[in-house]
């Protein structure tokens, strides 16, 4: 009796499951998925990776072939979005996709490459990429008190090495008067 309570009760109700994966399955405006890089627009700097609670993201220098690497392993992901929150030039969003089985670990990596800038004085490589350089001198640009920032501008794409060196001869001059 029971059986034929429950056949009646779903003829009523109509089907209540989705047919997926037959029929695609919509999810919901707001559903966190797959994170998606913008490679055109990341600029390297690594905020991504150490926002990241999963460690998911990695942001590597490699000086010997002059490129920042930016990693993504989609197998830590916990989709919490904390990397498109403080991507500082929205490069990176979390989309709509949750369909991220893979046969092999290769098949949930993305790789990403940027030329790491140039030391003004030494040439030799900066820790950050040529956007990044490139980035922050349009932003100092912009400020109303360029005039004053232009040493700075100078001082920002040294290496660290020219950066202590260039301070020194600085506190110099200022000690000599
Ligand atoms: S969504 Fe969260 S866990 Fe996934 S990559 Fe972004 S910060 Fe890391
Ligand atoms: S925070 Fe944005 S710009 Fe910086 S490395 Fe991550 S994705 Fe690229």
């Amino acid at each position: 009796m029971a059986f034929i309570k429950l056949i009646e009760h779903s003829s009523r109700r109509g089907v209540a499951t989705h047919p997926y994966p037959e029929k695609p399955f919509e999810v919901d405006e707001l559903y966190r998925g797959k994170p998606v890089l913008d490679a055109s627009a990341c600029i390297g700097c690594g905020a991504c990776a150490n926002a990241c609670p999963a460690e998911t993201i990695k942001v590597e220098t490699d000086y010997g072939k002059g490129v920042r690497r930016w990693t993504i392993y989609y197998g830590r992901c916990i989709f919490c979005a904390r990397c498109q929150e403080v991507c500082p030039v929205n490069a990176i969003e979390l989309s709509r996709e949750f369909e991220l089985a893979a046969k092999n670990r290769e098949d949930l990596t993305v790789v990403a490459e940027f030329k790491l800038g140039s030391c003004a004085k030494c040439k030799g490589y900066l820790d950050v990429s040529i956007r990044h350089v490139e980035l922050a001198q349009k932003l100092l640009e912009r400020s109303e008190i360029a005039n004053i920032m232009q040493e700075l501008a100078r001082y920002m794409v040294m290496c660290l090495k020219c950066k202590r060196s260039f301070f020194v001869e600085k506190l110099g001059e200022a000690t000599r008067g």
